[in-house]
């Protein structure tokens, strides 16, 4: 008998986990949205909801993912706003957020007092904890919390990849000038949480391109 056992397959899968990484981009605000998806099982997550997801509901047509959940790095308008529409062609698949601003998915509160704009009310809101691992199909994501952009803010990791939202970006920090804002949270969040991650790990910001750990610890201004 030369066929592997169930078991002995998922081991050995286990083991070399193939994940795949695209971003969409709005063209109002540029902000990022992400497919992240398991190349062996095709279980894959959205993080974040730009102001274009038909980009995104596209995006997932052309792989044949199979969407298990809605992760959300925080709830500024401008990463929540294609929720409704991703739930309409996704069905009503989990969405994941920080306790902290879970107020604005089931109550439809903007998260910011500066701006009125808000979206949802959402049904099905699940939690992402601090030092959890949240799970979604095959796939597997560190929460990180890294607030003072937004006091629900996270990072979400897996492999060798870190979803900073709006904490972190290519040469750049996050706004902390809002209400809600902490600039001191945000600058401990960044030196405690993600630059004590190694240098090569991949860094996929709510905005811009992407970049490295290693990078952003030499180069990035906010950060010396
Ligand atoms: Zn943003």
């Amino acid at each position: 008998m030369s066929t592997p056992s169930p078991a002995k397959h998922r081991e050995a899968r286990a083991a070399v986990v193939s994940i795949w990484v695209q971003a969409t981009t709005d063209r109002q605000f540029g902000t990022n949205s992400y497919l992240i998806e398991d190349e062996d099982t095709k279980d894959a997550v959205i993080i974040d909801a730009n102001l274009e997801p038909g980009l995104m509901i596209d995006l997932v047509g052309k792989r044949d993912a199979n969407v298990k959940a809605i992760l959300l790095t925080h709830t500024d308008i401008d990463h929540v706003a294609g929720l409704s529409a991703l739930i309409a062609e996704l069905g009503s698949i989990p969405v994941a957020v920080h306790d902290a601003e879970r107020h604005v998915l089931t109550e439809g509160k903007p998260l910011r007092r500066e701006f009125g704009a808000s979206t949802g009310p959402f049904e099905n809101v699940v939690n992402l904890a601090e030092g959890e691992t949240f799970r979604a199909g095959s796939l597997e994501f560190q929460v990180l919390h890294t607030p003072g952009h937004s006091p629900g803010g996270v990072t979400l990791k897996i492999e060798n990849n870190l979803f900073t939202g709006d904490a972190l970006f290519a040469g750049s920090i996050g706004r902390s000038d809002f209400a809600n804002s902490n600039g001191r949270a945000l600058l401990d969040g960044i030196n405690e949480k993600l630059l004590t991650q190694p240098d090569d790990l991949v860094v996929y910001s709510g905005h811009g391109p992407a970049t490295t750990i290693g990078r952003e610890r030499k180069t990035n201004p906010f950060l010396s």
